[in-house]
């Protein structure tokens, strides 16, 4: 536990002292540094406007430009092309230790609250799930902050500045509604698999080892997609505003803080941190939307200041072929609508393949979890939405005012629209608001996708292949003893183990290493868990370690994106051809029944197979060929065809697959089929007991840990929960993909009122989801502390109330469960968890 610990702050002084060293080498050498920034070789002043072609003077539907727009171009006195470094190393060091400094006291500060409030043990599954209690606005904060990439401020800012206002659109609404379609997934897993801590453990349960290793790669490759495009999105943005900072360097400074404070907090950790990360990003974003829609400064490098005067100055430019007339104020755009396909498609990937989002959702309660999911997409839809369509519009007009485009395509294609629109209007207040959501992006990103990889290392890796508890287990068998949990014919030998919350030498244990002050604590004694309680304790320092190794991962990582010159987009289009084969199969392990082993493997394989050759071949008929490789495979048109081909040849062959595996099935063998995954459990910390509450178990009944209710009874307390992820998936789709794209391309092109309507639209969106991101998390938190906490001060007033409450005071899991009544009493209103229904006897 301690000695990564060590380890890291040696490193972190290592790399510290080397990013000082460096920095001052650099600014010595001065002239003879080397090209570090990327942006550096299109980083002109030119004073010769004619350079450039003249810029258009009537709009597309051949109206003469507004005198606005004529008068500012004839009186512009410079020409910007590219984003200034003008951060010093010093400053952006500043800004770092400062994050990385707060993202730990607030670590620390979560740390004491469970520890001290809530009781918590420091076992393995606390530092994955944080007791799986998670509230619905802490969940929704998690998942907002999970989900908003770096790519998210860079690559939406982007196709907004390419496609005009339908690039947010497709952008916001071809990533939020894979997150709300998740709260089916969520709500499932908690129905058929509560025990579970990976979907990685649902696959194995049902199908097997070779399914599971097949998936382990799928989601390995996930993790590494979106660890990659975080990277690539974070140092470009970090050197084209830093002067004489080097990609390694970039890449390092990011890599420290991210683990740094992963290592602190576990994932417990990053749901207070993401609730500020979300809170400061909102409160940038609207900083932005304020100057460019206000301008309350009456700053002079801000020609705008109301929505009437962006459209005018977007109205007079023209958009590239594919767009309707030559229009950045319409929905017809041919660039947009693929951009939205490959959107939709490859975000299916990067969430149901990335366990970071099933964590989160094995952190919520049922219920939390799948309003969490929804109420999060909600709010997320204004990050991309709001955000892009005004820096994004922003750049256009700006664009526009100078009659020259402010970046390269080579910039644009590397995300730096947003950068640019910063600096340009808030000077040195924008850059740094710049680097503060870059930062707050990758750090919560980062440290969900490193958590994730830990815990499929932990999990799914050592546990089940490395270095398992019990070698030869065999499904239905106790891990403690090796006994079948449900004896059979040939082996009536049946496990009698019992829950470690009722066994008294576990209770003694826990006694002597509690009086025990050193850290090396006396080893376990209890005959029947005391290996199993080592073995975990084992499996946590492996944790911090594979944590370490993770985050040191990504530095080479983001050194060969970078050498091999890969650009954010590329990235961005390529991820749903590598890992979409594998969505319909993943959401279908948790729904569907039939589906079968060799379905699951064939979807996957075959269709990434398919996705990458009629991605390569159709890249191959371009000009050159697949020798100029990242520019032909680049290309839309096959980037759409690879990801079209692979998620509909890995769904079909999956289902297709499945259903001649399996057509025939008795009920019996369905009901076995999900005892399987029910079976996944922590001896230590059962899941009947974790959702006592939840399922309504009384006490006195689980005496073995193994004794749990029947699937009936929670299918039916879960009802509710079910049909509204499955309404709320269905509607919301309807809503983002058909309904409002047709009533836009129905107002083609927007005329100035139209312009206002649609941008109050995104401010207005960006404003709500701010007030609720940042007020009800607090809330609830505050409210769930105080209940807490004025319940300890009860017990410890009235000490024999502590003999009632024995079994609250000294075992944690209880403790935890305690907390869980806590979150339930302040959500009471919803049916199932008011506590008065009782499950149906078994
Ligand atoms: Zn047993
Ligand atoms: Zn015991």
């Amino acid at each position: 536990m301690l000695r990564p610990r060590i380890v890291w702050l040696l490193l972190l002084v290592a790399c510290w002292c080397s990013a000082c060293a460096s920095a001052q080498k650099t600014v010595s050498d001065g002239a003879s540094a080397p090209a570090t920034s990327g942006s550096s070789e299109t980083s002109e002043k030119s004073d010769a406007p004619t350079a450039f072609p003249p810029p258009p003077t009537v709009t597309p539907t051949g109206e003469k430009c507004s005198e606005l727009v004529l008068e500012t171009r004839a009186s512009r006195t410079e020409i910007l092309r590219g984003v200034q470094p003008t951060v010093s190393m010093a400053e952006a060091i500043a800004v770092f230790a400062g994050v990385g400094i707060f993202a730990s006291l607030i670590a620390y500060g979560f740390h004491m609250v469970r520890k001290h409030i809530y009781n918590d043990a420091d076992n393995l599954d606390t530092t994955f799930d944080a007791g799986g209690k998670v509230s619905i606005g802490l969940t929704a904060t998690t998942i907002v902050s999970q989900w908003t990439w770096s790519a998210t401020l860079l690559q939406s800012s982007t196709v907004s500045s390419l496609y005009g206002i339908s690039g947010p659109y497709w952008y916001a609404g071809g990533a939020t509604i894979q997150i709300i379609l998740f709260a089916v997934l969520s709500i499932q897993l908690k129905t058929r698999a509560p025990g579970a801590k990976t979907f990685l453990q649902v696959i194995h349960a049902r199908f097997g080892p070779r399914t599971h290793q097949v998936y382990c790669v799928f989601a390995f490759l996930t993790n590494l997609v979106v660890m990659m495009s975080l990277t690539i999105a974070g140092t470009a943005v970090l050197n084209s505003l830093v002067a004489d900072l080097s990609p390694e360097m970039a890449a390092m400074m990011l890599a420290i803080v991210i683990g740094g404070y992963t290592l602190i907090g576990g994932l417990g950790a990053t749901f207070y941190v993401s609730y500020f990360n979300t809170a400061l990003i909102f409160i940038m974003i609207l900083m932005l939307v304020v100057e460019v829609y206000y301008n309350p400064a009456d700053n002079p490098n801000n020609p705008f200041g109301s929505s009437e005067r962006i459209f005018d100055f977007v109205e007079c430019w023209k958009a590239p072929p594919g767009n309707k007339d030559g229009s950045y104020l319409t929905f017809l755009s041919q660039g947009g609508f693929i951009f939205g396909i490959v959107n939709i498609v490859g975000n299916f990937g990067t969430v149901f393949c990335d366990q970071a989002y099933w964590q989160s959702s094995v952190a919520a309660k049922p219920l939390q979890g799948v309003w969490g999911f929804i109420l999060g997409g909600l709010t997320w839809f204004a990050i991309p939405f709001c955000l892009a369509t005004t820096l994004g519009l922003s750049y256009l007009a700006m664009s526009s005012a100078q009659g020259v485009a402010m970046l390269s395509d080579k910039d644009v294609a590397k995300g730096l629209v947003a950068p640019m629109v910063a600096q340009t209007l808030l000077g040195r207040t924008g850059e740094y608001a710049m680097l503060f959501l870059i930062l707050m992006a990758v750090m919560s990103t980062g440290s969900a996708e490193i958590i994730a990889v830990a815990s499929i290392v932990i999990y799914d890796v050592y546990q089940i292949y490395l270095k398992p508890f019990r070698a030869e287990l065999a499904p239905g068998e106790c891990i403690l003893c090796g006994h079948r949990v449900r004896p059979t014919n040939e082996d009536p030998k049946r496990c009698m183990c019992p829950s470690m919350q009722r066994c008294e030498p576990c209770r003694q244990d826990d006694a002597a290493r509690a009086a025990v002050d050193s850290l090396v604590k006396p080893h376990y004694t209890c005959s029947v868990h005391g290996q199993f309680r080592e073995y975990q304790e084992r499996l946590l320092y492996y944790k911090n370690w594979s944590i370490v190794w993770t985050t040191f991962f990504s530095i080479p990582l983001c050194i060969f994106c970078w050498a091999v010159d890969l650009d954010l987009a590329w990235t961005y289009y390529f991820t749903g051809i590598l890992i979409s084969s594998a969505v319909v199969p993943i959401a279908l392990s948790i729904l569907w029944v039939r589906v079968s082993s060799r379905g699951m493997i064939g979807g996957a394989v075959g269709g990434c197979v398919c996705g990458i050759t009629s991605w390569l071949v159709y890249a191959s008929t371009y000009p050159g060929g697949l020798a100029n490789f990242v520019v032909n495979t680049g290309h839309q048109t096959p980037m759409l065809i690879g990801n079209i081909v692979s998620v509909t040849v890995g769904g079909l062959v999956c289902i297709a697959v499945s259903l001649a595996d399996n057509w025939r099935m008795t009920p019996e063998q369905m009901e076995h089929e999900w005892e399987k995954t029910r079976d996944i459990d922590n001896p230590l910390t059962p899941w009947v007991h974790v959702y006592r509450d939840c399922l309504d178990i009384s006490e006195a009944r689980n005496v073995s840990y193994h004794e749990r209710p029947p699937i009936d009874g929670i299918v039916r307390r879960f009802r509710l929960a079910k049909r509204t992820a499955y309404g709320a998936g269905v509607c919301l789709t309807l809503l983002f993909v058909v309904i409002w794209t047709s009533s836009m391309i129905a107002a083609h092109p927007l005329d100035s009122a139209g312009f206002l309507a649609w941008t109050t639209l995104s401010r207005g969106w960006g404003f709500v989801a701010a007030t609720f991101i940042i007020v009800v998390p607090l809330l609830q938190e505050l409210y769930a502390i105080g209940h807490k906490w004025r319940k300890q001060q009860l017990v410890r007033s009235s000490p024999s109330d502590c003999l009632s409450l024995q079994s609250q005071c000294t075992s944690p899991t209880h403790s935890r469960a305690d907390s869980a009544e806590v979150l339930a009493a302040e959500n009471g209103a919803a049916p199932t968890e008011n506590g008065t229904r009782k499950l149906p006897a078994e």
